[in-house]
């Protein structure tokens, strides 16, 4: 029986588009994201892996949800500020204070006299009230931005002093003192990797005869003093290291990285530095991260001495790395709303974690060989390194972790001594049935039908 040409059963592209049930869709995607679609879905009619009759039901069923790429995961890897999932989640106050701020709004606009305001004052004053301490407040693109901002101007085209100890990468191959040196900045290393005194600082601050370190002997005096936390790792062990309070008498303005963004101690992260405490101990001027353990929106915030600050904003690079509405509108709903996940998260009740893991486990067991043990989430992100959060997990085969991201949305484990481990600590209570259907879902699609180990 011969077929019928299948090409002349494909529908045209206009026919396919001018159905009423895709008004929607153009609302939502704009038409060039629909067509794009449609033209993959008509191609298999072409190539007759489709029936002509099912491109509408195919087409609607393939519409993405929305215009972004940027998909919701679910981070079941109990690594609390996690880079690569995007750091902080925002709180619902942020979320909403984004939406408010996507339209025409008075972030540089003073409605009452219509002149021309001081941009992102409403942020900035809730940052301020947040650390009274400062003498001013900035806010830059990350904290990145902040701290090559800050040193731009406190070293004034002199040299920076910074501990061996402290010339950190942050990761992915991002370096600090290399950030600092593209601007054209020598850093004057003091000290040693493990220990750095005050007296080092103090013999580096008119310059150094360390002509092999330096190419030629460098008699400049310094223009600040830099410390930086070595937020990924720790050194232990025969250590030394000179404290803020020391390095604000040698008489040259300190910059501290505190990089995690904590405004004030946090007893459970008792060795993180904190802005408070820095400033109070002399800094002239601190900088840290917005999206880290502050728990907002990717920002680099600046705090310090009126004068200093005040200096920094008017530089032109500031111009160059300044915030957008939405990073404004996100922080001050941030400081001044509740808690944000993060701060959650990080004080997370382990007891609960465990009641959580069980009822998940207990709901999979029928068909996946689910355990629940104790283990370690971390804060990350460069924050309290070797500082473990004391977990509890849902244990999994291993090839459940591959699996599970390939779910709606994905689910995102972690493999640890060949089990996949899903811990509960930054995942919504609500979305445990997200958790719990993805695990179903993966052991109806493998057939999985091993039987519960005996543990
Ligand atoms: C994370 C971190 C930075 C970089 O901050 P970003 O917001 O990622 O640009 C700088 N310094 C320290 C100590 C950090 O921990």
């Amino acid at each position: 029986m011969s077929q019928p040409d299948p090409r002349r059963q494909v529908p045209r592209m206009d026919a396919v588009l001018a159905d009423p049930r895709l008004a929607e869709a153009f609302d939502r995607l704009g038409r060039p994201a629909v067509k794009a679609v449609a033209r993959a879905v008509l191609d298999e009619v072409r190539q007759s892996r489709l029936a002509p009759d099912a491109v509408l039901a195919e087409l609607i069923a393939r519409l993405p949800g929305q215009s972004t790429t940027l998909q919701p995961v679910l981070n079941a890897t109990g690594v609390v500020v996690h880079t690569n999932l995007g750091r902080a989640p925002l709180s619902d106050a942020a979320t909403a204070a984004l939406t408010v701020a996507s339209g025409y709004t008075d972030v540089e606009y003073d409605l009452a006299d219509g002149s021309r305001a001081g941009r992102g004052r409403g942020a900035l004053s809730a940052l301020h009230r947040a650390v009274p301490d400062a003498g001013a407040v900035l806010v830059v693109n990350n904290g990145a931005a902040a701290l090559l901002l800050a040193v731009v101007v406190l070293a004034a085209g002199r040299p920076v002093l910074l501990s061996r100890g402290e010339l950190v990468e942050i990761g992915d191959g991002f370096r600090l003192h290399e950030l600092i040196g593209s601007a054209g900045i020598r850093i004057r290393e003091v000290g040693t990797t493990n220990r750095t005194r005050l007296a080092d600082y103090a013999e580096a601050l008119g310059g150094t005869d360390d002509a092999e370190a330096l190419g030629g002997a460098d008699d400049v005096q310094a223009g600040c003093v830099l410390k930086v936390h070595p937020s990924n790792f720790r050194i232990r062990g025969f250590t030394a290291a000179a404290e803020v309070a020391e390095l604000a008498g040698l008489g040259l303005p300190v910059l501290v990285d505190v990089g995690s963004g904590l405004l004030h101690p946090d007893p459970a992260l008792a060795d993180e530095p904190d802005v408070t405490s820095a400033l109070r101990a002399g800094a002239a001027v601190v900088t840290c991260s917005g999206d880290k353990l502050l728990g907002g929106p990717q920002a680099g915030l600046l705090f310090g001495d009126a004068e200093l600050i005040g200096r920094i904003r008017r530089h032109p690079l500031y111009r160059a790395l300044r915030v957008d509405k939405l990073t404004l509108a996100a922080l001050e709903a941030t400081l001044t709303g509740p808690p944000p996940p993060v701060d959650r998260y990080l004080h997370a009740d382990p007891a609960m974690l465990r009641q959580r893991c069980t009822a998940v486990a207990a709901a999979v067991r029928p068909v996946v060989p689910a355990e629940v043990v104790p283990t370690a989430g971390a804060v990350g992100g460069g924050g309290a390194p070797e500082q473990p959060l004391p977990s509890w997990a849902i244990a999994l085969p291993p090839h459940y972790a591959d699996r599970l991201r390939a779910q709606q949305p994905p689910v995102v484990g972690r493999i640890e001594r060949g089990r996949c481990l899903l811990d509960l600590r930054c995942v919504p209570e609500p979305d445990d049935a997200l958790i719990i259907r993805a695990v179903l879902a993966v052991a109806e699609a493998t057939h999985t039908t091993d039987a519960a180990e005996p543990s």
